[in-house]
């Protein structure tokens, strides 16, 4: 049975796996994927207005749901605001921009994409407006830093649900992870798997030959255990079912450690205090 986590709030608990479709492209590719990845049981995808794919999506997710025989509730759907698109009347256009584009009256859950510095206040008023009026399940944020999570926490009394982050070995977060478990706020991992730059790494490679599963699923059960959310992407339905497999096995307290030990810090993706989009 796949692994539910409660949020702090909204109804619904949020599935530990989910389908993450960045960089898939629209039409053909993407409602394969979420077809593929409905029918193998997620119940959870992730996209973003900027991925550019949210119709397909939308296509998807009805294919899928009729192929699984399963109704809009089983299922768990995340989109996100893009930077232009912040501030308080925008950042309700976008929203109502993108269930219209994905086919649904309603998102689980709906995230502030990167911490815009002189707009994400406002982003998130109309974020907790959409919450109030019941027009979306939860609502969250990306990319932010503690800092970013201290000034939301100055200006508003609803914690975000969760914070979508880059995390993996090489970048562990433990000190954000910290400020989140205080705070109730769920962490999600974006590039899991670090864009698929660690498959030749030697800890790794011995963890995965020592549990005789893949790389890819030894990282993933990693972030589980260690009590993160995952989206890793794939359009190939035999890694969709690779990334769904991780509830038959465990990482001793011993190869977790190993794995914590690779920790350099290191992003794949821009630094949240150094962006310029
Ligand atoms: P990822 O770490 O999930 O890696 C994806 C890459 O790994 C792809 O090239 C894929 O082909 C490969 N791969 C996947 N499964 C594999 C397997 N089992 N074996 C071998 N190779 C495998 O990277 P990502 O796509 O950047 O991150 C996951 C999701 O996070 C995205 O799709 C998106 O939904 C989200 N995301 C969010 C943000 C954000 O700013 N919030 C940024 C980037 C991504």
């Amino acid at each position: 049975m796949e692994q539910m986590i409660q949020l702090n709030h909204g109804q619904k608990a949020i599935p530990a796996i989910g389908l993450g479709v960045f960089k898939v492209e629209d039409g053909g590719a993407v409602i394969d994927a979420v077809v593929e990845a409905i029918r193998q049981g997620y119940r959870h995808i992730d996209t973003a207005a900027v991925y550019r794919n949210e119709e397909g999506v939308g296509v998807g997710l009805r294919k899928g749901m009729e192929i699984a025989n399963i109704s809009r509730d089983d299922l768990f759907i995340t989109s996100k605001l893009w930077n232009a698109d912040q501030g308080y009347d925008s950042a309700i256009a976008a929203y109502e921009a993108s269930l219209e584009r994905l086919g649904l009256e309603r998102l689980d859950l709906y995230l502030i994409h990167w911490p815009v510095e002189d707009k994400m206040i406002e982003s998130w008023c109309a974020l907790e407006t959409l919450y109030r009026e019941g027009r979306v399940g939860a609502v969250g944020v990306s990319n932010f830093q503690i800092h970013h999570l201290e000034t939301l926490a100055a200006n508003s009394d609803l914690v975000p649900t969760v914070n979508q982050v880059e995390r993996h070995p090489l970048l562990r977060q433990s000190e954000l992870a910290t400020y989140m478990n205080e705070h109730g706020i769920v962490p999600v991992t974006w590039a899991p798997l670090m864009q698929g730059g660690l498959f030749e790494e030697p800890t790794l490679l011995e963890v995965a030959k020592e549990v005789k599963r893949s790389v890819a699923q030894v990282i993933l059960r990693w972030h589980l255990q260690t009590g993160w959310v995952i989206i890793p992407k794939s359009i190939k339905p035999h890694r969709i079912e690779e990334n769904f497999s991780l509830y038959d096995f465990e990482l001793s307290e011993e190869q977790m450690n190993r794995i914590d030990t690779l920790d350099r810090h290191k992003r794949v993706g821009l630094d949240p205090d150094d962006f310029d989009f």
